[in-house]
Protein backbone atom coordinates (compact mmCIF):
# COMPACT_ATOMS: atom_id res chain seq x y z
CA UNK A 1 0.00 0.00 0.00
CA UNK A 2 1.40 3.00 -0.83
CA UNK A 3 0.65 6.30 0.80
CA UNK A 4 -1.53 7.70 -1.79
CA UNK A 5 -4.38 4.67 -1.08
CA UNK A 6 -3.87 4.72 2.92
CA UNK A 7 -8.00 4.64 4.47
CA UNK A 8 -8.80 8.22 4.46
CA UNK A 9 -10.89 9.20 7.50
CA UNK A 10 -12.36 12.59 8.41
CA UNK A 11 -13.08 13.77 12.68
CA UNK A 12 -15.42 16.12 12.19
CA UNK A 13 -15.37 18.17 15.82
CA UNK A 14 -17.56 20.66 16.86
CA UNK A 15 -14.93 22.37 19.21
CA UNK A 16 -11.32 21.84 19.12
CA UNK A 17 -10.68 19.15 21.99
CA UNK A 18 -14.02 17.38 21.91
CA UNK A 19 -11.93 14.49 19.48
CA UNK A 20 -9.88 14.11 21.88
CA UNK A 21 -11.47 13.77 24.86
CA UNK A 22 -14.23 11.39 23.13
CA UNK A 23 -11.92 9.46 20.43
CA UNK A 24 -8.16 10.51 21.14
CA UNK A 25 -7.36 6.56 21.73
CA UNK A 26 -8.81 5.63 18.61
CA UNK A 27 -7.61 8.52 16.47
CA UNK A 28 -3.96 7.69 17.68
CA UNK A 29 -4.16 3.89 16.69
CA UNK A 30 -5.68 4.51 13.32
CA UNK A 31 -2.83 7.11 12.90
CA UNK A 32 -0.44 4.73 14.12
CA UNK A 33 -1.96 1.90 11.22
CA UNK A 34 -0.93 4.05 8.91
CA UNK A 35 -4.38 5.47 8.11
CA UNK A 36 -4.59 9.02 6.55
CA UNK A 37 -6.78 11.02 9.41
CA UNK A 38 -7.65 14.42 8.79
CA UNK A 39 -9.60 16.56 11.55
CA UNK A 40 -12.17 19.21 10.56
CA UNK A 41 -12.62 21.71 13.48
CA UNK A 42 -16.22 23.23 12.84
CA UNK A 43 -16.20 25.59 15.83
CA UNK A 44 -13.17 28.70 16.68
CA UNK A 45 -13.97 27.23 20.47
CA UNK A 46 -14.24 31.15 21.09
CA UNK A 47 -16.01 30.48 24.09
CA UNK A 48 -14.64 28.05 25.75
CA UNK A 49 -13.17 29.54 28.98
CA UNK A 50 -14.17 30.46 32.23
CA UNK A 51 -11.48 33.51 32.49
CA UNK A 52 -13.37 37.15 32.05
CA UNK A 53 -10.19 38.07 31.24
CA UNK A 54 -9.39 36.01 27.90
CA UNK A 55 -10.60 37.61 24.72
CA UNK A 56 -12.75 35.55 22.59
CA UNK A 57 -10.29 36.40 19.22
CA UNK A 58 -7.09 35.36 21.83
CA UNK A 59 -8.83 32.00 22.81
CA UNK A 60 -9.59 31.35 19.10
CA UNK A 61 -5.77 31.49 18.62
CA UNK A 62 -4.85 29.67 21.06
CA UNK A 63 -6.93 26.96 20.56
CA UNK A 64 -5.45 26.82 16.56
CA UNK A 65 -2.02 26.13 17.84
CA UNK A 66 -3.32 24.03 20.55
CA UNK A 67 -5.33 21.76 17.95
CA UNK A 68 -2.02 21.60 15.73
CA UNK A 69 -0.26 20.55 18.25
CA UNK A 70 -2.40 17.84 18.75
CA UNK A 71 -2.46 17.11 15.07
CA UNK A 72 1.57 17.16 15.53
CA UNK A 73 1.23 14.20 18.85
CA UNK A 74 -1.08 12.28 16.43
CA UNK A 75 0.63 12.67 12.90
CA UNK A 76 -2.75 13.46 11.22
CA UNK A 77 -2.96 13.88 7.82
CA UNK A 78 -4.01 17.74 8.03
CA UNK A 79 -6.21 20.11 9.96
CA UNK A 80 -9.45 22.31 8.65
CA UNK A 81 -10.46 25.26 10.58
CA UNK A 82 -13.89 25.93 9.24
CA UNK A 83 -13.83 28.43 12.22
CA UNK A 84 -17.80 29.07 12.51
CA UNK A 85 -18.32 31.23 15.62
CA UNK A 86 -18.66 29.14 19.09
CA UNK A 87 -22.18 28.86 20.28
CA UNK A 88 -23.66 29.62 16.85
CA UNK A 89 -23.88 26.17 14.44
CA UNK A 90 -27.00 25.66 13.51
CA UNK A 91 -28.56 23.09 10.50
CA UNK A 92 -28.39 25.35 7.19
CA UNK A 93 -27.16 25.33 4.14
CA UNK A 94 -24.25 27.19 5.17
CA UNK A 95 -22.33 24.83 7.62
CA UNK A 96 -23.80 21.73 5.21
CA UNK A 97 -21.92 22.93 1.80
CA UNK A 98 -18.50 23.60 4.03
CA UNK A 99 -18.98 19.57 5.34
CA UNK A 100 -19.83 18.37 2.22
CA UNK A 101 -17.08 20.17 0.44
CA UNK A 102 -14.67 18.90 3.29
CA UNK A 103 -15.79 15.38 2.03
CA UNK A 104 -15.45 15.77 -1.51
CA UNK A 105 -12.18 16.87 -0.94
CA UNK A 106 -10.76 14.45 1.27
CA UNK A 107 -12.96 11.32 -0.07
CA UNK A 108 -12.81 9.51 3.49
CA UNK A 109 -14.10 5.72 4.10
CA UNK A 110 -15.61 6.93 7.58
CA UNK A 111 -16.60 9.84 8.72
CA UNK A 112 -16.10 10.38 12.55
CA UNK A 113 -18.35 12.71 14.55
CA UNK A 114 -20.39 13.41 17.43
CA UNK A 115 -23.70 11.89 18.08
CA UNK A 116 -26.28 14.57 17.60
CA UNK A 117 -29.29 13.10 19.35
CA UNK A 118 -28.35 12.59 23.30
CA UNK A 119 -32.13 13.33 24.72
CA UNK A 120 -32.62 16.74 27.38
CA UNK A 121 -28.94 18.15 27.98
CA UNK A 122 -26.69 18.20 24.74
CA UNK A 123 -24.38 20.54 23.93
CA UNK A 124 -25.90 22.69 20.49
CA UNK A 125 -22.89 22.89 18.62
CA UNK A 126 -22.68 18.95 19.53
CA UNK A 127 -26.36 18.26 18.14
CA UNK A 128 -25.89 20.74 15.03
CA UNK A 129 -22.32 19.20 13.90
CA UNK A 130 -23.84 15.47 14.08
CA UNK A 131 -26.84 16.29 12.22
CA UNK A 132 -24.87 18.70 9.52
CA UNK A 133 -22.82 15.76 9.38
CA UNK A 134 -24.82 12.89 8.85
CA UNK A 135 -26.82 14.99 6.35
CA UNK A 136 -23.54 15.81 4.67
CA UNK A 137 -22.60 12.17 3.95
CA UNK A 138 -26.38 11.13 2.98
CA UNK A 139 -27.77 12.26 0.39
CA UNK A 140 -25.94 15.93 -0.06
CA UNK A 141 -22.31 14.85 -0.74
CA UNK A 142 -23.50 11.56 -3.33
CA UNK A 143 -25.63 13.96 -4.90
CA UNK A 144 -23.94 15.91 -7.56
CA UNK A 145 -27.02 18.30 -7.99
CA UNK A 146 -26.33 19.01 -4.12
CA UNK A 147 -23.62 22.05 -4.68
CA UNK A 148 -23.13 21.76 -8.30
CA UNK A 149 -20.77 24.61 -8.22
CA UNK A 150 -18.49 21.99 -6.36
CA UNK A 151 -18.05 20.14 -9.78
CA UNK A 152 -16.51 23.59 -11.09
CA UNK A 153 -13.99 23.54 -8.55
CA UNK A 154 -12.98 19.69 -9.36
CA UNK A 155 -15.08 18.43 -6.28
CA UNK A 156 -16.65 15.30 -7.46
CA UNK A 157 -19.79 13.81 -5.62
CA UNK A 158 -18.38 10.76 -2.62
CA UNK A 159 -19.73 8.29 -1.37
CA UNK A 160 -18.82 7.82 2.68
CA UNK A 161 -18.80 3.87 3.47
CA UNK A 162 -19.28 4.55 7.27
CA UNK A 163 -20.21 6.71 10.29
CA UNK A 164 -18.96 6.55 13.37
CA UNK A 165 -20.45 8.69 16.46
CA UNK A 166 -18.23 9.25 19.53
CA UNK A 167 -20.57 10.11 22.42
CA UNK A 168 -22.97 7.95 21.19
CA UNK A 169 -25.84 6.90 23.41
CA UNK A 170 -26.28 3.45 22.32
CA UNK A 171 -22.92 2.13 21.27
CA UNK A 172 -21.87 -0.76 18.92
CA UNK A 173 -18.57 -0.69 18.44
CA UNK A 174 -15.58 -1.04 21.00
CA UNK A 175 -11.61 0.34 20.09
CA UNK A 176 -8.96 -1.17 22.47
CA UNK A 177 -6.51 1.76 22.53
CA UNK A 178 -4.52 -0.16 25.75
CA UNK A 179 -1.53 0.64 23.46
CA UNK A 180 -2.07 4.37 22.54
CA UNK A 181 -3.13 5.71 26.07
CA UNK A 182 0.44 7.49 26.00
CA UNK A 183 -0.52 8.90 22.90
CA UNK A 184 -4.18 9.68 23.82
CA UNK A 185 -3.13 11.79 26.87
CA UNK A 186 -0.40 13.95 24.85
CA UNK A 187 -2.92 14.86 22.88
CA UNK A 188 -5.37 15.56 24.88
CA UNK A 189 -3.30 17.75 27.33
CA UNK A 190 -2.74 19.73 23.84
CA UNK A 191 -5.17 21.76 24.55
CA UNK A 192 -3.81 23.12 27.75
CA UNK A 193 -6.60 25.74 27.66
CA UNK A 194 -9.09 23.06 28.42
CA UNK A 195 -8.22 20.42 30.63
CA UNK A 196 -4.98 21.93 31.94
CA UNK A 197 -1.41 20.42 32.22
CA UNK A 198 -0.93 16.88 32.05
CA UNK A 199 -0.69 15.03 35.16
CA UNK A 200 -0.99 11.79 37.42
CA UNK A 201 -4.00 12.89 39.10
CA UNK A 202 -5.74 13.42 35.56
CA UNK A 203 -3.95 10.46 33.39
CA UNK A 204 -5.40 8.09 36.57
CA UNK A 205 -9.29 10.09 35.60
CA UNK A 206 -8.79 8.69 31.92
CA UNK A 207 -7.30 5.30 33.11
CA UNK A 208 -10.32 5.44 35.09
CA UNK A 209 -12.76 5.95 31.92
CA UNK A 210 -11.45 4.38 29.24
CA UNK A 211 -10.86 0.67 31.82
CA UNK A 212 -14.45 1.25 32.15
CA UNK A 213 -15.45 1.02 28.65
CA UNK A 214 -12.67 -1.47 28.47
CA UNK A 215 -14.35 -3.67 30.87
CA UNK A 216 -17.28 -4.55 28.17
CA UNK A 217 -14.69 -6.06 26.03
CA UNK A 218 -12.40 -7.16 28.01
CA UNK A 219 -9.40 -5.00 27.37
CA UNK A 220 -7.60 -2.61 29.39
CA UNK A 221 -8.26 0.45 27.94
CA UNK A 222 -11.22 1.12 25.41
CA UNK A 223 -13.17 3.70 23.37
CA UNK A 224 -16.97 3.41 21.98
CA UNK A 225 -18.80 4.38 19.48
CA UNK A 226 -22.17 3.97 17.37
CA UNK A 227 -21.13 2.78 13.47
CA UNK A 228 -23.56 3.81 10.98
CA UNK A 229 -23.11 1.25 7.86
CA UNK A 230 -23.72 3.89 4.54
CA UNK A 231 -22.83 2.74 1.64
CA UNK A 232 -20.86 -0.24 0.47
ZN1 LIG B 1 -17.76 20.46 22.32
Amino acid sequence: MTDNDAESILVVTPHPDDSESSSGGTIARWCAEGKKVTLVVCTDGSKGTGDRSIKPADLAKTREVETLNAAKVYGLAGVEFLRMPDQALEDNDEFREKIVRQIRKHKPRIVLTVEPDRPYLRHRDHSMAGRVTLDAVFPYARDHLAYPEHLDEGLEPHKVEEVWLFRAEDPDTFVDVTDHFETRQNALHSHVSQVGERSEERDQRSRDRLGETGEKIGVALAESFKRIKVFR
